[in-house]
């Protein structure tokens, strides 16, 4: 079992570390929050990232963004300089893929970048997809400590491929939720119903994951958030923040995403319309341009 330093212990890395703690690892963790700390029994709590890190094996990161992710590793007193030298450093945030290289390079030390799918409930349930990018060596002695966490993880590529994968991922999956959406919509439009077409397009080409999973209407996959007024799930705001660090990675590489800059543009106004909070298939409500027209 691995002596683990884990830092930021808030909707994700909470359960994440629990599960560490339940897999029989020892950890040493820190957040700026006490009370998040408390939510980790078990643990030993300490006073700043970089005592969580010192003397660790694995040193894990679940911070909200970039900036967080720079300050605690390589910022003053950061925790890359307190890591042992053979220390595999992890980053499991969802950050852009430029900050993510630039904190590996400037660490100095064996870092991955392991951002996660599934969400809080995969995180409970330690059934997480971890993308990682990073050196084989460091992958290959990360991957059983990333097991107690996951279900599937995947090794990407070098460093920032994970984040990259995520990114391209959540992209995919706003712009497809957006044209799911969309069809329906037009659907009530022609008087079709929402299970006709669920009927059709889930067994034709228009098949996807929005559609079959996590359909954006109540009725035809009794799971999804559509049948529970749209709570999350996963957060508009979230989603926001995924696509916009895809289209800053489009812009730094000259990719052309027409569809990822439309898809960010009405997230973002779903967002700003008081509707953070809300599950991201809940989108179709503005899509109908009002709340009159009825969910069913
Ligand atoms: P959160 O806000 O619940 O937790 C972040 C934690 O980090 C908080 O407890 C906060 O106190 C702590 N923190 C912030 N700065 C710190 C610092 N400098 N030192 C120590 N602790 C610090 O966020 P979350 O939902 O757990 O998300 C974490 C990351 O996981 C984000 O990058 C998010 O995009 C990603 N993610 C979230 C989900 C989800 O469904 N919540 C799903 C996939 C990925």
């Amino acid at each position: 079992m691995a002596r683990i330093g884990f830092v930021g212990l808030g909707n994700m890395g909470g359960p994440m570390a629990r599960n560490l703690l339940r897999a029989g690892h020892e950890l040493a963790v820190f957040d700026l929050s006490a009370e998040a700390m408390a939510h980790v029994p078990g643990a030993r709590q300490t006073g700043s990232a970089a005592e969580a890190a010192r003397g660790a094996e694995f040193v894990l990161t679940m911070l909200p963004a970039g900036q967080h992710v720079r300050e605690a590793w390589i910022g003053a007193g950061g925790m890359a300089d307190a890591c042992a030298g053979d220390a595999v450093l992890i980053d499991c945030s969802t950050i852009d893929v430029a900050t993510s290289r630039e904190v590996a390079t400037a660490s100095g030390r064996a870092m991955l970048d392991a951002p996660v799918s599934g969400g809080v409930m995969g995180a409970e349930a330690g059934t997480l997809t971890f993308m990682v990018g990073g050196p084989d060596a460091a992958f290959a002695r990360a991957e059983p400590v990333l097991a107690a966490m996951g279900r599937t993880i995947v090794h990407c590529g070098a460093s920032g491929a994970g984040q990259a994968a995520k990114a391209c991922n959540n992209m995919l999956l706003a712009i497809s939720m957006i044209g799911t959406c969309e069809a329906f919509v037009l659907a009530e439009r022609l008087g079709l119903s929402h299970q006709a077409l669920f009927d059709v397009a889930s067994k034709s080409s228009g098949q996807c994951w929005a559609l079959t999973t996590y359909c954006p209407v109540p009725g035809p996959v009794p799971g999804s958030p559509a049948n529970r007024d749209y709570r999350p799930g996963f957060a508009a705001a979230l989603m926001a923040k995924d696509v916009g660090l895809a289209q800053q990675a489009a812009g730094e590489t000259g990719a052309q995403t027409p569809l990822g800059a439309q898809a960010l543009a009405l997230y973002q106004r779903f967002v700003g319309d008081g509707n953070g909070g809300v599950d991201f298939s809940g989108i179709i409500r503005m899509l109908r341009g009002s709340k009159t027209e009825t969910d069913g």
